[in-house]
């Protein structure tokens, strides 16, 4: 079923079946491309959480009791219904959050290959047997940590919630999840994949609602068990407390404001056009976007002329068009952020290079933007722009470069550039990040673990590290009986 804009007609999906709520209570989705209202999603009233939390706690009986083979075989086959569907859940999508149609279907697949390897996790959760006494069996076991509640926002709107979904259900868990209302429509199209797949009834559940409310009742709720939120570190502080409250473990993938070193002996223009190309992905709005760039002093002339060249290069334009390269900022939100950051820089003494400004048009266009100048208390240097901006600074010495990267209380990835295998270690060893890519911006694998240090949150997703959260540990001592 679609609306009178095509668009998919927005369903929560809540104990086996597609439903509109109690109340009748909906809010508007937005192209922000061209800021009509293509839809509405449905706001879940608490008998509706109620009843998500009920089928979870059952699903969870059936999934954790369903042979492994076959929890995997259904996996695959979500995995392929993904690949299948790409096409059309990368036009939802560009709709909904306005990312071009390549990165959105791009996205698609990368999901369908994160999911397969989760799928095959599932079959590796191994426990361990310990050396123990005569007579007695000393295990370890892993098991599935219970019902899940999760958060996911907008910029990732297939491989966001299927982060958490998949990890889940590879570990045997069920789940109620919160997917963005801004991006409700492909979250949808996920959910249909898993169904269509086989998943029992009950074991995923979508829904969407106030975003507060619907977080404040789930956690709270004695089904639920880990509380997994991908989000800005302000409302992952307030979902780590509650969760904190009600005594249950959480997983906290959260902002960051990712350094970008450029060393001495690096190549300035391979440098430039790599770190270009990472910071316009997605408009900026990655929590991996590399969003501080450090370059040293010898080098910063190329590197910003090259830098300023990809960004004038950029194709801003609605994703649905042949040949844009950058969409629109996903919502009105950031592009008053984008304005607020450039203003108060620019304030401040930093001089814009090339963009600056929103597009004159409809839409939430605004233009890739290169300072130079930015002063260390400018809010651009303290605050995640998650947007197009890019502030390049120069640095005299290493030593400098790494205590500007570090002095700033988010930590989830960090960029270096250098051909010396010596100062690859150093950044390595010294930069407070949870990820780190030296000579390129590359994005996340599933193989690989993904997650930040200090405020940029806890725990991680891919890799065989994220079964981890969603598991438990139990020790069994079995005394033979004589
Ligand atoms: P926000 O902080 O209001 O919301 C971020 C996400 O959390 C949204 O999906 C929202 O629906 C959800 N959320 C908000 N309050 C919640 C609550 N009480 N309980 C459960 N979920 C809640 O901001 P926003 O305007 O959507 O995005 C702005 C900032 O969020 C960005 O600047 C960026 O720092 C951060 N962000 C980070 C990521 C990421 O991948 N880590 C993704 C999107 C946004």
């Amino acid at each position: 079923m679609t609306t009178e804009h095509g668009h998919p007609a927005v369903r929560m999906h809540i104990a086996g079946e597609w439903c509109q709520g109690g109340t009748g209570r909906t809010a508007p989705i937005v192209n922000p491309a061209t800021e009509e209202v293509i839809g509405e999603v449905p706001l879940a009233t608490t008998a509706d959480l109620d009843r998500a939390l009920g089928a979870a706690d059952e699903g969870f009986r059936v999934w954790r009791g369903t042979p492994v083979a076959r929890r995997t075989a259904i996996l695959h086959a979500a995995a392929g219904l993904i690949d299948e569907r790409a096409a059309e859940i990368g036009r939802v999508m560009t709709r909904e959050q306005g990312k071009p149609l390549a990165e959105s279907t791009g996205e698609a697949h990368r999901t369908a290959d994160t999911l397969r390897w989760h799928a095959d996790d599932a079959r590796r959760a191994y426990g361990r047997v310990i050396p123990s006494a005569p007579g007695t069996v000393l295990t370890v076991r892993r098991e599935p940590v219970g019902p899940v509640a999760a958060f996911v926002p907008w910029n990732f709107p297939v491989g966001g919630p299927n982060r958490k979904i998949s990890s889940a259900l590879s570990a045997g868990c069920s789940l109620v999840i919160k997917a963005s209302e801004e991006t409700p429509a492909t979250a949808a199209a996920l959910v249909r994949c898993y169904l269509d797949a086989g998943l029992p009834p009950g074991v995923l559940n979508l829904v969407f609602g106030e975003p507060a409310e619907v977080s404040a009742h789930l956690i709270a709720s004695p089904v639920t068990r880990l509380i997994a939120f991908t989000g800005s570190v302000p409302v992952g502080r307030l979902l780590a407390a509650e969760a904190g409250r009600a005594m249950k473990p959480s997983l906290m993938e959260l902002g960051g404001h990712a350094p970008v070193i450029v060393c001495a002996d690096a190549d300035p223009v391979q440098a430039a056009r790599r770190a270009a190309q990472a910071k316009f992905a997605n408009a900026g709005q990655v929590c991996t976007s590399p969003s501080r760039f450090l370059v040293h002093e010898s080098l910063a002339e190329d590197f910003t002329a090259e830098f300023v060249k990809a960004a004038e290069a950029v194709v801003v334009g609605d994703g649905l068009s042949e040949g844009t390269t950058m969409g629109p900022l996903a919502n009105e939100r950031r592009l008053e952020a984008m304005e607020r950051l450039t203003a108060d820089a620019v304030a401040r003494g930093a001089k814009v290079l090339t963009g600056g400004e929103r597009l004159d048009r409809a839409g939430y266009f605004f233009a890739p933007t290169v300072l130079t100048g930015v002063p260390a208390d400018a809010d651009l240097m303290h605050e995640e722009p998650f947007g197009p901006l890019a502030p390049i600074t120069a640095f005299t010495g290493l030593d400098e470069a790494l205590a500007t990267a570090n002095a700033l209380p988010y930590g989830l990835a960090a960029y270096g550039f250098t051909r010396s295998a010596a100062t690859a270690e150093r950044l390595s060893d010294e930069l407070e990040a949870g990820i780190l890519s030296v000579n390129h911006c590359g994005g996340s694998v599933p193989e690989a673990p993904s997650g930040g240090v200090k405020d940029s949150g806890y725990g991680r997703e891919g890799g065989p590290e994220a079964l981890d959260a969603y598991l438990i540990t139990k020790r069994v001592s079995h005394l033979l009986v004589p």
